[in-house]
């Protein structure tokens, strides 16, 4: 679709004190991100500015020398701290009109739950002259739409389901006017690998186009690759583009990438051990049962989970998992001989395929010299034979467990892909 407007450049605005303190985040401006990039539009800029009046005037001034479409949300609430249409109507120098069909439907929501409405929701009623109103089928603050001097401005609630459904039923449909370029969106998703490593992989492959954008999102364990690929012609040339960088990415990071579709880890190990109608059962230390609880989040994983045990104390590995306590005494409870016979343990006495361990140090104190705060070790058991891996992993409690359990997971995943005779080449 060509488009019969010309873009310039759009901006997100949110509106909230919340957000500018460490414990909130603005999530709502990701998700219209998205959706505008699947128009094949940009966004320039993203401001987050507090319920105060002063600022937010100026930051409206600001946002409009600069963009054409602002979208701002929040603060259309009912209470004295819920500012954004108050101010846009002062910047714009429009009057605030009150629409009694816009009360009678706020009045009548309360209604339907039972209740009386405050007397402060009258002030929802209020709309910006000149501008559209957005119905909010899941809240009382309505939405606005309103175009001034050549720009489009729009007023969204900041509950995020009251804007999701407001911005899908309302804002989108209008929003194609808009439309810019076709676009396609890709997701690898590869763990094994550091963020450098990958780097140094794909350095000579990375396109010199700037219809195609490729993003390395890492964290411990895990790191995904985003491509976006637009295209001024159609859909499916942006989907043929996005394919073929893919195929190329692929091509070089192999067995690697365990996601293009977005799943989690736990998700591609449950439908590898469904394809083959095979078992799995866990033993957890340091994790305390995080390995279990992932594996258990993915519906129908009572297929191929059967038990998790979290052997804590040197006493539990025993009594539980069968660990004989001269290999505890001998080379301590994080080693590689307790790992491996931590999964062996647990694969007999679960009667299944497959036996997972981990047992290690998460830190932040009990590390020595010899044995740090990271130094975990996986394993893996199976009929014929066991494997163990040494990691050392950087990072927070929280973090050396999410890697524990990733890397164990890993492990069986790659077992599971590549197959017994492969086992020796399992850390890449
Ligand atoms: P309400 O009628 O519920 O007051 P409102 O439009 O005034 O709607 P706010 O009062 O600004 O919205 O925010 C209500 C709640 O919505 C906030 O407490 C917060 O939980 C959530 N929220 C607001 N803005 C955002 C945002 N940008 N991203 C994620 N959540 C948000």
């Amino acid at each position: 679709m060509k488009p019969n407007k010309p873009y310039k450049k759009i901006e997100i605005m949110a509106v909230g004190s919340e957000m500018l303190s460490p414990y909130f985040q603005d999530s709502n401006s990701l998700y219209i991100t998205k959706r505008l990039n699947e128009l094949g539009l940009d966004v320039s800029f993203k401001t987050i500015v507090g319920d105060n009046w002063e600022d937010l005037l100026t930051s409206i001034k600001q946002s409009l020398s600069r963009t054409d479409i602002l979208f701002a949300i929040g603060g259309l609430g009912p209470t004295q701290d819920d500012i954004t249409r108050e101010a846009f109507a002062s910047v714009l120098k429009k009057k605030l009109l009150y629409h009694d069909e816009i009360l009678e439907k706020i009045q009548e929501r309360f209604k339907q739950r039972g209740m009386t409405m405050p007397v402060v929701n009258k002030k929802q009623a209020y709309i910006i002259e000149g501008s559209t109103v957005l119905d909010n089928a899941c809240g009382t603050a309505p939405g606005l739409w309103l175009e001034h001097n050549k720009k489009t401005i729009v007023l969204l609630p900041g509950p995020p389901n009251e804007l999701k459904s407001m911005f899908e039923s309302h804002v989108w449909p209008r929003l194609q006017v808009f439309h810019r370029r076709s676009s396609e969106k890709k997701i690898i998703k590869i763990t094994g690998l550091t963020e450098s490593k990958i780097e140094s992989i794909l350095s000579d492959i990375y396109p010199n186009d700037s219809s195609i954008k490729l993003t390395i999102l890492a964290r411990p364990g895990q790191i995904e690759i985003h491509i976006l690929c637009y295209s001024d012609s159609s859909q499916a040339h942006a989907h043929k583009k996005a394919i073929f960088i893919e195929k190329r990415i692929l091509d070089r990071l192999k067995d690697n990438v365990f996601s293009t579709s977005n799943e989690e880890l736990e998700h591609v190990v449950g439908k590898l051990l469904t394809m083959n109608k095979e078992t799995l059962a866990v033993a957890e230390s340091c994790t305390g049962g995080y390995l279990g609880h992932r594996l258990t989040n993915i519906p129908g994983s009572s297929n191929y989970f059967i038990q998790g045990v979290i052997a804590y104390s040197n006493d539990t590995k025993i009594k539980l998992l069968g660990v004989s306590h001269q290999i505890i005494d001998k080379y301590g409870a994080v080693s590689a001989q307790v790992a491996e016979a931590m999964a062996e343990g647990i694969r007999r006495t679960a009667n299944t395929n497959y036996g997972l361990s981990i047992t290690g140090i998460a830190g932040p104190t009990g590390g020595t010299p010899k044995k740090p705060v990271g130094l975990v070790y996986t394993a893996l058991s199976w009929a014929n034979g066991n494997t163990v891996k040494e990691n050392r992993f950087l990072g927070d409690r929280k973090s050396i467990k999410f890697q524990s359990s990733q890397e164990a997971l890993d492990m069986l995943r790659r077992f599971l892909m590549r197959g017994k005779e492969n086992i020796s080449d399992m850390s890449n």
